[in-house]
């Protein structure tokens, strides 16, 4: 049976609803998480995920259900009549539904329930330190991860379908060539600067009271001229950004009292994915354009902000009067201290207290694994061997515990696959971006010229164009990893106190 196309005005209007009403839904769902993360009481939860999955289910069904399926095909037949703006829509609406669509319902709902109790078994073998518990379900969820990848798109390999979902037109083949060209000179870095005597002052573990480091952060969102009236500041136990519209950003902090630098850094980051959002277009407000590019462009400008401005010495002078009023220990100290300890190697297995030199290495190693697991080269039950190998060769370093090395980071226990890529591709961007602004004195008069530029280049686009395409543009050419090659390298021999070419 034929199903009657909508005619093109109509088929139009009916976007523009369509659109209407993912924001809201988009909305209601965001606002409920961000307060799960940050007020919410925890006996909530339960209601909390019923109300999260009807909102959920809504949003995907205005693309997926059959009235929905009827609007897409209808805008795709008429193509030719849409402006650009609203054939980027449908594009990023047909990505957004695209699993939804393909794939058979009790299939889609088996691999989410999948995902679902990986959660606890993960906890257990984490807690436990026995891989047994994760091994046998970790092993059917990537199989049912490649068969939703099948199904989804026939003509791409599994592994990059997941790829794409969350970075538009990135494939393996394209991370194996960037990362072939990060592995060796990375490896390089940390073999040559890890042997000299690292900074580390007994200041940088002082015990920082949490409301003054959250008054630090503060001073931090002011300087860097986010926008108070539409970004709050909220505190949780993990960092994140959550936002709505360029009107309402939610940036929400963690702190620990001993290691107020991993906060304030912290901080900074989340500031990046937050400018990014206050900066998109108000014309693209409410609509599927008026969101970041990506994940790598977004990882792109709060690695921007953290590493590149914040751990520069400009920024460090800059803040310092806030930095020694959160932390009196530092008045003993100097910016160009804390700018060399807050930028020495970290020797660790854990990604989030990695420092830049080894960050990408952390990546590659996931990327590796999920690899191997996607091709069949590698069981589950071999997983926590590969990846202790993995760890000895990028860090010379075997995890002590699983917790510590292959159960560190839970995204496979929500279903994701081929996350991280995009990470690495977003701190070799933010490195070039840097170079493009004329490098780290793009920053002596202070950062709201970089601001201006990267409102302009980038942040007002919203995802009007794929992520590639949108960051070539504004780099002037392709991703070129040896900015951050370069990049790294001047800052170490800085930081040791070494010559760079000796
Ligand atoms: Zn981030």
């Amino acid at each position: 049976m034929t199903v009657e196309r909508i005619p093109p005005q109509a088929a139009r209007r009916q976007l523009a609803e369509l659109q209407r009403r993912r924001f809201a839904l988009r909305t209601a769902a965001g606002a409920m998480e961000f307060d799960a993360a940050t007020l919410a009481a925890p006996g909530n939860r339960y209601a909390r995920a019923c109300a999260l999955a009807v909102l959920n289910e809504d949003r995907l069904a205005l693309t997926s259900s059959a009235e929905g399926i009827r609007l897409m095909d209808s805008l795709e037949a008429c193509a030719g009549e849409l402006d650009e703006a609203e054939k980027r829509e449908l594009r990023l609406l047909l990505r957004e539904g695209a699993m939804q669509r393909a794939v058979n319902q009790e299939e889609y709902c088996a691999f989410r329930k999948l995902a679902g109790d990986i959660a606890p078994a993960w906890e257990r073998a984490k807690a436990l330190n026995d891989f047994s518990h994760v091994e046998e379900p970790l092993g059917r969820l990537v199989f049912a991860a490649k068969r939703i990848a099948r199904q989804t798109a026939p003509d791409m390999p599994e592994y990059d379908f997941w790829l794409d979902r969350h970075e538009e037109g990135l494939t393996a083949a394209r991370c194996e060539e960037i990362f072939g060209a990060l592995r060796g000179p990375l490896m390089g870095l940390i073999a040559r600067f890890s042997g000299l005597e690292a900074p580390e002052p007994g200041w940088l573990h002082a015990r920082v009271p949490i409301a003054a480091q959250h008054r630090l952060a503060h001073r931090c969102m002011a300087a860097l001229g986010v926008d108070a009236d539409r970004c709050r500041l909220a505190v949780s136990d993990r960092a994140f950004t959550s936002a709505f519209s360029k009107y309402d950003v939610r940036v929400a902090a963690c702190y620990t009292p001993d290691s107020f630098a991993d906060g304030l850094y912290g901080v900074m980051h989340e500031c990046g994915h937050a400018l990014y959002e206050l900066g998109i277009g108000s014309a693209l407000q409410f609509t599927s354009l008026g969101e970041g590019a990506s994940t790598g462009v977004h990882e792109c400008q709060a690695l921007f902000f953290e590493n590149q401005v914040g751990r520069s010495l400009a920024w460090t002078r800059r803040i310092w009067d806030a930095l020694t009023a959160a932390v009196p220990e530092l008045l003993e100290s100097s910016p160009e201290e804390f700018y060399r300890a807050v930028n020495a190697l970290r020797r660790t297995t854990l990604r989030v207290e990695s420092d830049e030199a080894a960050y990408c290495l952390h990546i590659m190693l996931r990327f590796e694994t999920e690899r191997a697991l996607f091709s069949g080269e590698l069981s589950a039950r071999d997983a926590p061997a590969f990846w202790d190998e993995l760890s000895a060769k990028y860090f010379g370093l075997r995890p002590k515990s699983l917790a510590g090395g292959i159960l560190q980071d839970s995204h496979w226990t929500s279903g994701e696959f081929g996350y991280f890529p995009a990470y690495a591709l977003g701190a070799a961007g933010a490195a070039q971006l840097m170079e493009k602004l004329g490098g780290r004195s793009a920053l002596d008069c202070g950062v709201g010229p970089v601001c201006a530029w990267l409102e302009e280049h980038i942040w007002r686009f919203g995802a009007m164009y794929p992520p590639n395409a949108l960051m070539r543009r504004a780099l002037g050419g392709p991703l070129d990893v040896r900015y951050y090659i370069n990049y790294l390298s001047d800052k170490l021999s800085e930081v040791y106190g070494v010559d760079k070419h000796a």
